[in-house]
């Protein structure tokens, strides 16, 4: 098959173990720059140019578009999708999982676990906000933020209404989250393609961190699943239409709670900790995939 990664920089861990697991099941793999990309969106043949180009028709995309470039790189991978080019994850899925509001409304509403959450706009009624959550301690989290940074845990209502008041006042969209104590500073990352949880790991904070993110000094070893936190990844994937995402759980008292569906998810640490092939999977689906398929909603 013909497959087109779409990604900022060739030299990324991800993007690189991409094109090498590809090209080692025989396929074409070509790194291409989302950004670099440009088209004519009124043509009744729709095309992608790149470097004075017309690109050729590919079977498959697998964006990898970061957060900061959301906007252009879902149109870029909108287009493919309306040249009938295969999307592993459908532009429509990017967005809608790169709003978080977005992403936890729809989820709550299929009935997946989830920290109680509230978001407001104005400081107006902070303290039922708080109240309404389960009150303190509580978790503050910046909507822009990634990596762990602005994520803020708040020990008393005090602390919580000073911290959204301040985020309300730069005008920062925030989100107010039940603290999950018992999770102990640590999160489960499950890597679904194709509707199967492949692989999975438990990330644990730093000491005396509650944040278990790898990019703030959590370490990560491989964890067995429940069959619960299994069909909670499977189907929060499935309902944000991504076959190729990250799902990170929360071990709660009652039972597994998403926090989060990412639509790239980073390969190094769920390889390291698991000394798994994951990029050869995701080739490995997309050889299973018919080569018409083609997207639900083809870019509309
Ligand atoms: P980001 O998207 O920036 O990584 P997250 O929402 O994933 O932000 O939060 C970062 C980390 O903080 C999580 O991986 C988890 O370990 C911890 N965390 C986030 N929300 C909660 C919560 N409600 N209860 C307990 N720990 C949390
Ligand atoms: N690769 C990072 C992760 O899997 C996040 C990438 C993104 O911004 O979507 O946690």
């Amino acid at each position: 098959m013909k497959i087109a990664i779409l990604s900022r920089n060739p030299n990324l861990y991800s993007t690189r173990r991409l094109k090498e697991a590809g090209e080692a099941q025989g396929h074409q793999v070509d790194v291409i720059d989302t950004l670099h990309c440009y088209m004519d969106i009124t043509s009744s043949r729709p095309t992608v140019r790149y470097h004075g180009e017309e690109l050729p028709q590919y079977d498959a995309i697998i964006p990898r578009i970061g957060a900061s470039v959301t906007f252009y790189g879902t149109a870029v991978a909108r287009q493919f999708e309306m040249m009938g080019t295969f999307n592993i994850n459908e532009s429509v899925a990017i967005s809608r999982s790169r709003d978080k509001l977005r992403s936890m409304q729809l989820l709550s509403r299929k009935g997946i676990g989830m920290p109680r959450t509230g978001f407001a706009n104005r400081p107006d009624n902070i303290k039922d906000l708080i109240k309404n959550v389960g009150g303190a301690p509580v978790v503050i989290k910046l909507l822009e933020g990634t990596q762990g940074i602005g994520v803020v845990l708040a020990d008393t209502a005090k602390a919580a209404e000073s911290i959204i008041e301040a985020f309300m006042g730069l005008k920062a969209n925030i989100l107010v989250q039940e603290f999950i104590k018992e999770a102990g500073g640590a999160d489960i990352r499950c890597l679904v393609i194709g509707g199967r949880v492949v692989a999975a790991m438990k990330r644990q904070g730093a000491e005396g961190e509650f944040r278990s993110n790898l990019h703030r000094g959590g370490s990560a070893v491989v964890v067995k699943l429940t069959k619960e936190e299994r069909e909670t990844a499977v189907n929060a994937a499935k309902i944000m239409g991504l076959n190729f995402c990250g799902v990170d759980l929360l071990r709660s008292e009652s039972g597994p709670m998403v926090m989060e569906v990412n639509s790239s998810p980073g390969l190094e640490g769920i390889e390291k900790a698991t000394g798994m092939n994951i990029a050869g999977m995701v080739f490995d689906f997309l050889e299973k995939s018919p080569k018409t398929a083609t997207n639900k909603t083809r870019g509309r």
